[in-house]
């Protein structure tokens, strides 16, 4: 019954990065943090990239961020994500730390009107049952 719900191809959790699929999968934004210096990171690795220690834990982001660059797809070897085209692709600078990036589709947005420092909030779609993956989209302004 677990048949996959779509025709997109899936990450592969590792021992490094199960944490966050398992966050993902729960509709909760992870990145790492040293527990040396304090600093957040992304992707995940094993060491810090600012202090060099390899202690850290898993927290949990505001889930917002800006738009620090995009490229908008029209084209895509992968028949799945051909079907989605056009598409943007951003990355994101989260807004619990400067420099953290974080990748991900946006969406509800028309690629046309992305522009940079667009503020942005992660949503997740459930891509099968067990698979979750972050995405982001313009935080709504309310008048
Ligand atoms: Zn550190």
């Amino acid at each position: 019954m677990n048949a996959p719900v779509t025709d997109l191809p899936l990450p592969r959790a590792n021992q490094l990065t199960q944490p966050f699929w398992q966050a993902a999968h729960e509709h909760r934004l992870v990145v790492q943090r040293c527990k040396a210096c304090g600093k957040m990171r992304f992707y995940p690795s094993g060491g810090c990239e600012h202090c060099g220690s390899m202690d850290y834990e898993w927290v949990q982001c505001s889930g917002r961020g800006r738009i620090y660059s995009w490229i908008v797809v029209h084209r895509n070897v992968d028949p799945g994500w051909q079907k989605r085209t056009p598409f943007v692709s951003a990355i994101v600078e989260l807004a619990d730390q400067a420099h953290v990036l974080v990748p991900g589709l946006l969406s509800e947005i028309a690629p046309d009107k992305v522009v940079a420092n667009l503020e942005v909030e992660v949503w997740f779609e459930d891509m099968t049952p067990d698979i979750s993956l972050p995405r982001w989209r313009p935080i709504a302004r309310r008048a």
